[in-house]
């Protein structure tokens, strides 16, 4: 993972690619996906078979500069009230669309910052879930967490709704790069904050870390990852920091002349890498870790990674539900994506109908694609018997793209007739591998730096 030699050889040390969290990539949603394609997933839902569900809290009390989630700031809780009512109306909507007998198998809060919710909302929006649709005997519910935000209360509201796994933003400890991306929170905040979720039972503890972010240097990253890792959390995200002022206005708030360049930006991510997998983490995808007795990690080693829109995961749910603005979500069929504005969410839902806005109806050989690429993201491999066994005869297409990619980027990609393998020293390169496989049409601006 930590040679990047392939980028600078190739002259890639600048490309932009897709973090393909999905394919198609959301940029590619059109608007002629609408409620109806909503509901008539819903409707074919299997009553045997889990579902996992995403809920969007699009509140934040302070907005961090260096953040492009879809959020809004508030001082009060007046929005986010009436938005957790409107929530709880689609649950309800959602709910009668579905069989009955379906369970969430895995349940995500995201946003923004779901720990704005006081312990009483917390406990309002379980009680609709549990009502209206009902939780799976092995539910995994994971939330995120701010650190700045949070009590007592409101960890021991969580857990009391079944939250199995936190997930915590920290991003850099380093004063000097938190006041730079405006998020400023302390070490001694973040520690409170994971020994009150181990107080309350939650095992399992992710940390998201970014680099990337202004100021950092080689031995302010280490020193940073060394604080984090001291909080034993189970697994890390170690996300790069994608500077797109033109897509992520608040992003305009940080000084461009103070980010690490493209050869910094990859010695950051090598050392950390380097570090963390010193520290007994494995190396999970291309941003990734997790203790080796983490399922992740299991699922890593077993080929039953995947990828969804929160980055790796070992779930096996076939369909997502997205609740909330801007959420996504995923079918057999194709992606249906909700209204991204709060208010244009509100008003679709307040009116009786489903707010999908978007979304992509699967067709050709999009499936097949998709999962090659995902694949590669997961594995950096495409086993072309495994495909076969998927789907049939028609992953015969894949093989003539292995050998042109193979070609185009050899050292770092081998092709034996049936795996095409990306090398070690290939792995940065990734996200450049898998875009060769995308027959969707791309445009650079809209993505982020590929390392
Ligand atoms: S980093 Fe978290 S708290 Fe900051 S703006 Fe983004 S979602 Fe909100």
């Amino acid at each position: 993972m930590g040679n990047s030699k392939i980028l600078s050889d190739l002259g890639l040390s600048d490309a932009r690619a897709p973090r393909y969290t999905s394919y198609p990539t959301a940029v590619h949603f059109k608007p002629d996906i609408v409620a109806g394609f909503l509901s008539t997933c819903l409707q074919e839902l299997d009553p045997e078979v889990p579902v996992s569900m995403y809920l969007h809290i699009p509140f934040c009390e302070r907005l961090c500069w260096f953040c492009a989630c879809r959020t809004q700031g508030t001082k009060t809780l007046a929005p986010v009230e009436s938005y957790l009512k409107t929530l709880i109306r689609e649950i309800e909507m959602v709910a009668a669309k579905m069989p009955k007998g379906v369970r969430i198998g895995r349940l995500h809060w995201g946003g923004g910052t779901p720990t704005i919710l006081p312990p009483a909302q917390i406990t309002a929006l379980t009680n609709a879930l549990k009502k209206r649709i009902g939780f799976d005997d092995d539910l995994e519910f994971s939330v995120e967490i701010d650190p700045t935000l949070v009590d007592a209360d409101k960890v021991n509201a969580l857990a009391e709704a079944g939250m199995t796994r936190a997930s915590i933003g920290i991003q850099d400890f380093a004063p000097q790069v938190q006041k730079a991306i405006g998020r400023e929170q302390s070490y001694d905040q973040t520690a409170k904050c994971v020994s009150l979720l181990r107080d309350t039972g939650i095992t399992s503890l992710n940390a998201d870390i970014v680099y990337g972010l202004p100021h950092q240097t080689t031995p302010s990253v280490l020193k940073s990852l060394d604080q984090v890792l001291s909080l034993a959390p189970d697994r890390i995200a170690l996300f790069g920091y994608a500077h797109v002022p033109w897509m992520a206005k608040r992003q305009r708030l940080i000084d461009a002349t103070t980010l690490p360049d493209a050869r910094l930006r990859l010695e950051l991510f090598a050392k950390m890498s380097e570090d963390i997998q010193a520290r007994d983490y494995q190396a999970i995808g291309i941003d990734h870790f997790a203790k080796p007795q983490d399922t992740l990690a299991e699922a890593a080693r077993s080929g039953a990674l995947k990828r969804n829109f929160q980055g790796y995961t070992d779930d096996r749910c076939p369909s997502l539900i997205g609740l909330g603005a801007s959420s996504i979500s995923k079918f057999s069929r194709g992606y249906a994506q909700n209204a991204a504005a709060s208010s244009a969410y509100v008003k679709a839902i307040q009116s009786g109908t489903l707010a999908t806005a978007r979304g992509y109806r699967l067709k050709g050989d999009d499936k097949l694609r998709a999962r090659t690429i995902e694949m590669l993201m997961c594995d950096f491999m495409i086993d072309l018997d495994n495909l076969k066994s998927e789907f049939g005869a028609s992953a015969d297409a894949i093989a003539p793209d292995c050998i042109a990619t193979a070609k185009k980027f050899d050292p770092y990609v081998t092709f034996d007739g049936t795996r095409l393998r990306i090398t070690a020293a290939g792995r940065p390169a990734t996200r450049i591998i898998a875009q060769d496989f995308d027959r969707t049409e791309s445009d650079a601006a809209l993505y982020s730096a590929a390392s």
